[in-house]
């Protein structure tokens, strides 16, 4: 997924820095789970995703929407995004880990991103 997504882009930062600011521990990018998840939270064993519209395709949202031009090669590519996308969450269910995808449209309404990160940080504890 490194190939479409720099590390480090502006809705992640806005999650990162709300996680921190709730005074979590957590780590970055980890290369030994599956998707390497952005935020992980080894002991609490959760992991956050932060989640593109377009590449990750948000489904009933608009920046999800598909180009009109092309739109074969964009089915393609991003289907193939989906499909990686469900098999990695699964693979990590499997490993006992909760996964929270933070949706990039999301992260621009501060009160829908908070929530959804408090509700899943303070659950399963
Ligand atoms: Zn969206």
């Amino acid at each position: 997924m490194s190939a479409i997504r720099a590390k480090g882009t502006k809705p992640e930062i806005k999650v990162r820095r709300f996680v921190y600011s709730l005074g979590y521990h957590y780590r970055l990018h980890v290369k030994d789970l599956p998707g390497k998840p952005d935020l992980v939270f080894k002991q609490r064993k959760k992991v956050i995703f932060v989640h593109g519209c377009f590449w990750h395709h948000h489904e009933n949202c608009k920046k999800g929407r598909l180009p009109k031009s092309r739109q074969e090669y964009w089915h393609n590519k991003i289907f193939n995004n989906v499909s990686r996308d469900i098999a990695n969450i699964e693979k990590l269910e499997k490993m006992g880990m909760h996964v929270l995808i933070i949706w990039e449209c999301e992260t621009q309404k501060k009160d829908v991103m908070e929530g959804k990160i408090t509700n899943f940080l303070n659950e399963y504890t």
